[in-house]
């Protein structure tokens, strides 16, 4: 059993995980995506930094973030398929709720993806 997970909307990641969930961020090994400066290996963060969009919800370029390589890449597809993850529709709750209530509702059902 999981940990109680706190409301934080800071803890929505540039992907649309929620971190606070996450057992790394409640075992202070991660401070969460949005402050983890060492990332610099993901491409989704840049791209969103650099286009200050606060998650790929916001992105302009692509109305389906599945249809972009850097955020559908081989390493997530294959976190999907193990962790059962479905990451489009943590961006698709982003943008119907915002990021205030999707963080409520990760926080209530303690995930860090909704799941397949
Ligand atoms: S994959 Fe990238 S954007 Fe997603 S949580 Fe990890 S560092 Fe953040
Ligand atoms: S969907 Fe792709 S282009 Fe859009 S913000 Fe995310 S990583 Fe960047």
């Amino acid at each position: 059993m999981k940990n109680d997970v706190i409301t934080d909307a800071k803890q929505v990641s540039y992907c649309g995980l929620y971190c606070a969930a996450c057992g790394k961020f409640q075992n202070g090994k991660c401070p969460g995506c949005l402050e983890n400066e060492k990332a610099t290996w993901c491409k989704i963060r840049t791209c969103c930094q650099t286009n200050d969009y606060r998650s790929c919800a916001d992105c302009t370029q692509f109305s389906d973030a599945m249809d972009c390589k850097k955020f559908n890449n081989l390493i997530s597809k294959v976190f999907s398929v193990v962790f059962r993850s479905d990451r489009a529709a943590c961006l698709a709750k982003i943008k119907e709720v915002g990021y205030v209530d999707y963080a409520a509702y990760m926080a209530e059902k303690k995930l860090v993806a909704i799941k397949k």
